[in-house]
């Protein structure tokens, strides 16, 4: 069972108001670290290069993550597009709701799964989108080469860079049994190769992995607690269909998080994290078409509601249980 450590304290100023807010929100929000940092709204643009992934193409392995679908990847725009279209496309869509700027986001599989020059060219591509403020990639936290890293280093003293590292839980054995081939270790290599170099590096975990409890999913918060990261992207566990993990869910190997469930596990996490990481996210946007469970994760801002109400209920914030 975890139990936070015997030092802990509730810091009281805490209580009331969270430093990171200018709204209710008790977690330090991407939206309000990007309209501090660049003085306006900034929304990122998922986009698709087109890039494959060792863990699909049998470098690594074949079949991908348990939880993986081929969906998500189109979901993130439609790589036979150049990717200014790509771009264009979203951003007319974004800009019938908000003025801004803008960070094109190379979302799809893993965005530095190629030769450096390929990144360097798509990346320069994407810095020359009209009021573009910065790059953001995500990727695996093996497939980033000293050489490659020496690039984002320089790019990151270009413009404003985050390189997402999917790592879903610190749990090895979670990992094995979703077919993700890569460990915790690695996972915390590439942070300090990145982070030494400058960049900044937003971890990705996902609650309700198959075969995880509460206990464990606060432990992978409290370790990331200690790393040099810039943020964190916390994510709700999606079945999709044509997947792995839908297969074993269709023969009730596991259950999925209830929303109470999730919303305490994802307060109990952002209390545990340095108030500093920006919170990229709080639940997951699934393809809804490809959505087998949980459904009540359609309804993203009644997760969003649920988490706030239970933070401000309680006088939580984020960071208030964290020891560093
Ligand atoms: S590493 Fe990412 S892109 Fe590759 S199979 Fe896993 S989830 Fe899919």
């Amino acid at each position: 069972m975890y139990t936070p450590p015997p030092n802990t304290v509730i810091i009281q100023r805490y209580m009331n108001s969270f430093q990171y807010s200018d709204t209710n929100k008790r977690y330090h929000t991407q939206d309000y670290y990007l309209r501090h940092r660049f003085g306006c709204k900034v929304m990122k643009i998922p986009l698709n290069a087109g890039f494959s992934c060792p863990n699909i193409d049998g470098r690594k392995g074949t079949g991908g993550c348990a939880f993986c679908s081929a969906g998500s990847a189109r979901f993130a725009g439609d790589p036979e597009k150049p990717l200014r279209e790509q771009f264009d496309d979203v951003r007319r869509v974004m800009e019938r709701k908000w003025q801004g700027k803008f960070i094109p986001y190379f979302q799809a599989n893993s965005n530095t799964y190629a030769p450096t020059e390929k990144i360097r060219a798509m990346t320069e591509e994407a810095l020359s989108f009209p009021d573009t403020v910065g790059i953001a990639l995500s990727t695996r936290p093996d497939c980033v080469s000293d050489e490659c890293a020496d690039f984002l280093q320089s790019l990151s003293r270009k413009t404003f860079l985050t390189v997402e590292l999917g790592l879903q839980t610190v749990h090895d054995d979670i990992n094995a049994a979703l077919n993700r081939l890569h460990t915790y270790d690695d996972f915390k290599d590439c942070v300090r190769r990145l982070s030494r170099r400058g960049i900044n590096v937003v971890a990705h975990i996902i609650n309700g992995l198959p075969g995880e409890n509460r206990d464990m999913m606060l432990e992978t918060a409290a370790e990331l607690s200690g790393l040099p990261l810039f943020g964190v992207k916390i994510h709700l566990l999606h079945v999709l269909k044509n997947t792995a993990l839908a297969q074993s869910y269709g023969r009730g190997e596991f259950e999925t998080l209830s929303l109470e469930e999730y919303a305490d596990v994802t307060v109990s996490q952002l209390r545990l994290l340095p108030p500093s990481f920006v919170i990229g996210r709080i639940t997951g946007d699934g393809a809804r078409d490809e959505l087998i469970a949980p459904l009540w994760s359609l309804k993203k801002f009644c997760v969003m509601n649920e988490i706030d109400k239970l933070m401000a209920k309680n006088g939580f914030c984020q960071g208030d249980l964290y020891n560093g």
